[in-house]
């Protein structure tokens, strides 16, 4: 039962019945014949929705060729002209936009209102900024040139608006890329080749593959790629950093967080209250930025518990297909484990729980942890999860410290109504950014990225399109080169 959104459900439906043989890899324009089969379920409901192609050496051999062949006459093209493929890409994502919202929240399980109202109106603008670079660059760059081939892995968090964050400035900048999609999300992606063919992108200028991270790490090791890109968990940056240590291509990591969500005592406590929701249980806590710890003033802390557990009892968990939904499913059983694990040993480590309802299944209820040691597990260890601690401060200085005691620095978000405290705290706490009233915003004139084990270089902006320019400017986070 799909409810309001069973009529768009159909259309992916009957596409998703259309290739029940399974899919290919999308390579050098078109979808190979489907091999290597492995199945793709809808979290919420634990069905195989689609089949899809275990990526073997061969395929991605294939697409890195076909990546190459293209590379020369893609970037020989005029910014302008490249800059009409992607304003057609985003023009098609707004087509297609219900399609892709109820193919995303299938696959993934997130709620419909949030593919539907963030995910894919954000790619269609990702897609739109990047054409405006594609426009400017020889303005903006004078002189600079594309890497090459690029090389581009995905988590399966934000599937689609990942796919945009890479593809977009890599292909304004004149690049061709060969992407793998993660493997428990690789649906909207093969529906992005269908809208590459729309749009008469030409043939090889990107190439998709599925497969999990084998696929991933054949794909890095490959000695035909210019510059790697990735998204996904700092454990797994860490091995592509060493696996392309002395080769002189240029990589850039977006890796985990453990962000600070700070509630300073003249706050507007409703605002704040309603700011955790989007901090912790948007897309289930499963996103790198998510503020997963409170840390509030010792005298509003009583008030403002008791505002946000009764915020939190609100909250409804469940089909994410329905509109009125505010939490869906977990990603996928394993995710769910993990997170079952690190709050069980939250709680052996003394940490209390209260938590909302959530149905049987694939799903995890919003839960906040109180009693948590700074040294903890739950207060260091990135939960991907709707699982956020609360810990009080007396001054704003241990607010600072408690704020930098993770080896993340990602993003942050402060609430205060005193501007200049909020913006003094903001210089103090080590985060790639850091919202003030606010969080989770994201925007594509906005660069985005990380500091310490949360990553280097950032996406989206100036530096973002500067990351696939050679002779870059210096990237934001990045140490200096090794000597
Ligand atoms: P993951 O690192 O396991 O997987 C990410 C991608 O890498 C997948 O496509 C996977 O198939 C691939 N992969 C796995 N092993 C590989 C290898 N050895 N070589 C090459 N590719 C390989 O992470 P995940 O579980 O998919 O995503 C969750 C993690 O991603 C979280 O830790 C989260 O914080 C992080 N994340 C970070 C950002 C960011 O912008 N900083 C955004 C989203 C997610």
């Amino acid at each position: 039962d799909y409810g309001p959104a069973a009529e768009d459900a159909r259309v992916v439906e009957s596409w998703l019945a259309e290739n029940s043989a399974g899919f290919g890899h999308f390579i050098n324009g078109a979808f190979t014949a489907p091999e290597d089969l492995f199945d793709v379920e809808s979290p919420a409901t634990g069905k195989v929705i689609a089949k899809v192609s275990q990526g073997d050496p061969e395929a991605v051999k294939t697409a890195i060729e076909s990546a190459r062949a293209a590379q020369t006459g893609w970037a020989a093209l005029s910014g302008h002209e490249r800059a009409k493929y992607l304003y057609a890409i985003a023009r098609h994502v707004q087509q297609h936009a219900r399609f892709l919202a109820v193919l995303e929240t299938l696959d993934n399980g997130k709620p419909i209102r949030e593919t539907r109202d963030i995910d894919v109106p954000l790619v269609a603008r990702h897609f739109y900024h990047h054409a405006g670079w594609a426009e400017l660059l020889e303005d903006e760059f004078p002189g600079q040139q594309p890497h090459g081939v690029c090389a581009q892995i995905i988590p399966w968090n934000f599937p689609l608006l990942m796919l945009a964050w890479k593809v977009a400035p890599a292909l304004a900048a004149g690049n061709t890329v060969v992407l793998k999609a993660a493997e428990y999300t690789p649906m909207t992606a093969l529906a992005f080749g269908k809208i590459a063919q729309e749009v008469g992108l030409p043939k090889g200028v990107l190439n998709i593959l599925t497969g999990d991270g084998e696929t991933g790490a054949e794909l890095v090791g490959h000695s035909g790629i210019d510059k790697v890109a990735f998204t996904g968990s700092t454990e797994v940056g860490r091995v592509i950093r060493k696996q392309t240590a002395g080769r002189g291509i240029p990589l850039t990591l977006e890796l985990g967080g453990k962000s600070p969500f700070i509630v300073f005592a003249d706050a507007d406590l409703d605002a704040a209250v309603e700011g955790v929701v989007d901090a912790i249980w948007f897309n289930q806590g499963q996103v790198c930025c998510a503020g997963s710890r409170i840390l509030v003033a010792e005298a509003v802390a009583p008030r403002f518990t008791e505002l946000l557990k009764a915020r939190m009892q609100k909250l409804r968990v469940g089909n994410p297909l329905d509109k009125s939904i505010d939490m869906g499913a977990i990603v996928h059983p394993v995710q769910l484990d993990r997170i079952r694990d690190l709050v069980g040993k939250g709680v052996e480590e003394g940490a209390t729980l209260t938590q909302g309802t959530a149905p049987e299944g694939c799903f995890f209820p919003p839960t906040i942890a109180e009693g948590v040691e700074p040294a903890s597990t739950l207060a260091t260890e990135e939960v991907f999860g709707p699982v956020v601690t609360l810990t009080t401060f007396r001054t704003p200085e241990d607010a600072v410290a408690l704020a930098n005691s993770t080896a993340y620095g990602l993003a942050a978000s402060v609430w205060s109504e005193n501007v200049n405290l909020a913006l003094d705290i903001a210089a103090k706490v080590q985060a790639g950014v850091v919202w003030v009233n606010a969080t989770n915003l994201f925007d594509a004139a906005a660069g985005f990225g990380g500091y310490r084990e949360s990553g280097f270089g950032r996406e989206g902006g100036r530096e973002g399109m500067g990351a696939y320019l050679k002779s870059p400017l210096k990237q934001l986070g990045e140490p200096e080169p090794e000597a």
